[in-house]
């Protein structure tokens, strides 16, 4: 859809969160679909593949791009929270976040080229829920939590339990992300953001890792992991965390690291990549990140 194609859109741009979050709850009592644009870089593209619109089934097209209340980046006590309005460039510019959440800073680094650095925002990675998701797969990693707001309130969902389905989420039709939360690990903190691909950056992972972890004589006592490209939605790796926290590094063998990825990933054949490699690549993404927890 080009630009010229939007404006057959009914458009709406609110002043502020208040009166965003009025308009969803009336569309969405009226059962009329709203789309929010934050960046377009999700939206624009889809508009290619998605149903033919009819003018009566237009989506209203609500633009959050510059309300106030889904930006900035803080950080209190050992908590970060950044509004879900916030694009890859402020996060990979945010000293604060390369100082304390370095998964993230890699991987805001790595998501397209600088333009939709400066035009994506997390909320739209977070909302789309691609299983290619790079800000999905890091924040998936640190386990955050997304602080969604209606008119009925704010409610706060465990990032694990945000996805239902392939690109589905519980995320309400009268509501959004106004922001993500994050426990902070201590400063130093082991972590890995690999992302493999045709092309740096530029190119659709064909597999992608975030991990962070926090170890004390020889053993995990935070481990997170996540990976993009293996299965319907970013996967959080349940068998392989459970092992990695389950005794001390040096008692875990290269086999049973193997093993507990193959089990929790089930990726598929498509244009980027074939399952097998997928599978490969899993195991030595994590069985590279294991080795260096054990030196940690
Ligand atoms: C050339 C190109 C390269 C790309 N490279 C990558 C890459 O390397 N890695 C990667 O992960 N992605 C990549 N993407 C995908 C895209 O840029 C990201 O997913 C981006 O984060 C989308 O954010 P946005 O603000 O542009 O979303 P939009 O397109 O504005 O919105 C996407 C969806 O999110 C919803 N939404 C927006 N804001 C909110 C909110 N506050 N609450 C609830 N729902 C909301 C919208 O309604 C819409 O359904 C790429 C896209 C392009 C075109």
């Amino acid at each position: 859809m080009s630009v010229a194609g939007l404006a057959l859109h009914p458009f709406a741009t609110p002043r502020d969160l208040p009166e965003a979050l009025g308009l969803l709850a009336e569309r969405a009592a009226r059962q009329e679909k709203t789309v929010l644009l934050a960046g377009g870089t999700d939206w624009f593209v889809e508009r290619h593949v998605a149903p033919p619109e009819t003018e009566g089934t237009l989506p209203l097209v609500l633009d959050v791009s510059r309300l106030e209340g889904l930006r900035g980046i803080s950080i209190q006590v050992d908590t970060l929270r950044i509004g879900a309005g916030v694009t890859y460039l402020e996060l990979r510019k945010d000293a604060r976040v390369a100082a304390r959440c370095p998964l993230l800073a890699a991987m805001a680094g790595d998501v397209g080229a600088l333009q939709i650095q400066a035009r994506g925002t997390l909320a739209g990675n977070l909302a789309s829920g691609s299983p290619a998701a790079d800000g999905v797969c890091a924040l998936a990693a640190l386990d955050a939590t997304l602080l969604l707001r209606s008119v009925r309130g704010p409610r706060r969902v465990p990032i694990a339990g945000f996805y239902s389905g392939y690109r589905k989420s519980v995320l309400g039709p009268d509501e959004l992300i106004e922001a993500v939360e994050v426990a902070l690990p201590p400063a130093g903190s082991p972590f890995v953001w690999r992302k493999v691909g045709t092309r740096q950056a530029q190119a659709i992972s064909k597999v992608a890792l975030a991990g962070v972890a926090v170890v004390e004589n020889g053993r995990c006592t935070r481990l997170g992991l996540a990976m993009a490209s293996v299965a319907p939605t970013v996967a959080f790796l349940p068998a392989t965390r459970a092992l990695g926290l389950s005794r001390a590094l040096a008692e875990v063998a290269d086999t049973e690291v193997r093993d507990a990825v193959l089990g929790d990933v089930a990726p598929i054949d498509d244009i980027r990549s074939t399952a097998a490699y997928r599978r490969h690549v899993a195991v030595a993404l994590v069985t590279r990140f294991f080795e260096g927890l054990k030196e940690a």
